[in-house]
């Protein structure tokens, strides 16, 4: 089954509602750099903490970590970055275009955008060469070579070189885990697909350490793990998949791996957003050798010592986001109306505002008792209170925004103390006190995400 490309209606959406804008638009743009506005932030944190829960807050073997980014130059010596986070770079001699060799399928030529680079009679492309992706810099005021620095491209080095200072603090015994969330740098050779691949992104990644032998076992309970993870963010089971790197694949450190998956729809289909790897002893072996200090563990129950090995569980937030707004995009015909809806169907625990809170009129005492309850709710979580245009107009901004409940107050209401909660996936309405509304939502909220059509809102 192939699903539609809804890529270009997404990049408008989120720059009229407030999801994503492009960085420094006012001065043209800068390449592949995206900020993320009012709905944008809070869609992402919600799946930051949704991750951070589930990873270190609801569990007694994973800590948290929050390195800087910047970290000493050997480090990435060490880790095989220096020398060897690199993509095949070809440029094109006609255009001056550059691609990544490996990546001529999924690229434009830039003269004739319906041909792949290299396809169009004037393409002429250098034979690869090797392109190194870390972004350098300059710590201090003197640009010399002694003082070069990167940005980290990944925040797993962080917690290699803390695990011991993370184990012995949390007195932590193998197998335990270190969980970061934090920015990584990349200069991508080709970035593109909106906020699929971008120069500046984040990263969920969580290192596992374990005793060798054990750590196919545990690399088979983390794959499984993750996948439900995603399956629990109301993500369409059928758009999910595990793609296993072959031997050409696998990464130098790595002993085994699997990507999991979503279909993007389009031309850019099932594509990585998240990678679960075996990396073995390479990563605290290494900066073993290249720091001199010892990072075994001494495991005193069993009067052992060893270098753990580490499987990794890698997230892209902002890989995950996209496939959310992917996932959650449906336009609907309306019944007796001539214009459809765009509805945005996150769960509603995931979506950016819970509940929009609408007076019907501006008068007879509606926006006071309208701003009462918008101020009850806002102690729970975020609301979005609007009184002017027709109700059908805002019932249908939130339905864009995702939010998946709508109060509405109307004469009845300042009699009865009683509201409406408009449900955003059906349309539906039910009525109930003033004083309960919050309590209601609050039910909904918690509801198991992993309803089998999340899109729907469970009846009460
Ligand atoms: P790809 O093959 O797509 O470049 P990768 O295998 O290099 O990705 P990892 O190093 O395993 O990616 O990084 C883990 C996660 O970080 C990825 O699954 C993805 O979600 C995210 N990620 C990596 N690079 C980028 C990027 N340039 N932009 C946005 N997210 C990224």
């Amino acid at each position: 089954m192939s699903f539609p490309d809804v890529m270009e209606k997404l990049v408008s959406l989120s720059k009229r509602r407030g999801f994503v804008f492009q960085s420094s638009e006012i001065y043209g743009g800068l390449g592949s750099v995206w900020d993320y506005g009012p709905l944008g932030i809070e869609l992402k944190r919600n799946l930051q903490e949704r991750w951070w829960h589930a990873m270190v807050r609801s569990r007694d073997d994973i800590e948290g970590l929050d390195s800087a980014i910047l970290m000493h130059p050997r480090v990435w010596e060490a880790s095989g970055h220096v020398g060897g986070f690199v993509d095949p770079l070809v440029d094109c001699k006609f255009c001056q275009g550059r691609f990544r060799a490996d990546k001529l399928q999924d690229a434009q030529c830039p003269r004739k955008p319906s041909k792949k680079p290299g396809e169009h009679t004037e393409c002429q492309l250098t034979e690869p060469r090797q392109f190194n992706l870390m972004f350098k810099t300059h710590m201090g005021p003197v640009e010399d070579t002694s003082a070069a620095i990167y940005l980290r491209p990944e925040t797993a080095q962080g917690s290699y070189v803390n695990f011991l200072n993370v184990q012995q603090a949390s007195r932590q015994k193998v197998p335990f885990g270190i969980a970061q969330i934090g920015k990584a740098f990349r200069n991508e050779i080709t970035p593109g697909n909106f906020i699929f691949r971008t120069r500046e992104f984040e990263q969920m990644e969580m290192q596992f350490f374990v005793e060798p032998g054990t750590d196919m076992e545990w690399f088979e309970k983390w794959k499984a793990s993750r996948m439900a993870w995603h399956r629990g963010l109301g993500l369409d089971e059928s758009r999910l998949q595990f793609h296993q790197h072959g031997e050409g694949e696998l990464a130098h450190y790595a002993r085994a791996a699997f990507d999991i998956e979503f279909d993007f729809g389009g031309s850019l289909g099932s594509q990585e957003i998240e990678g679960i790897h075996n990396r073995g002893d390479f990563d605290l072996g290494k900066h073993q050798e290249f720091s001199g200090k010892r990072l075994e563990y001494v495991d005193q129950a069993n009067n052992k010592r060893y270098l753990p090995f580490v499987i990794e569980t890698a997230c892209g937030p902002n890989r995950t986001l996209l496939a959310l707004l992917v996932n959650a995009y449906r336009e609907e015909s309306v019944a007796g109306e001539e214009e459809g809806r765009v509805v945005m169907g996150f769960h509603p625990a995931l979506a950016p505002v819970k509940a929009g809170v609408f007076p019907l009129t501006k008068k007879d005492g509606q926006p006071e008792m309208a701003h009462a309850v918008a101020n009850d709710l806002r102690k729970r979580f975020p609301v979005f209170y609007d009184e002017a245009g027709a109700i059908g107009r805002r019932y249908r901004r939130q339905d864009e925004a995702g939010t998946p409940f709508c109060i509405t107050i109307d004469p009845e209401s300042t009699k009865n103390n009683d509201v409406t909660i408009r449900f955003r996936d059906d349309m539906g309405q039910i009525r109930v006190g003033a004083s309960q509304a919050a309590e209601v939502i609050a039910r909904y909220l918690a509801t198991d995400i992993s309803v089998a059509d999340s899109r729907r809102v469970p009846a009460p």
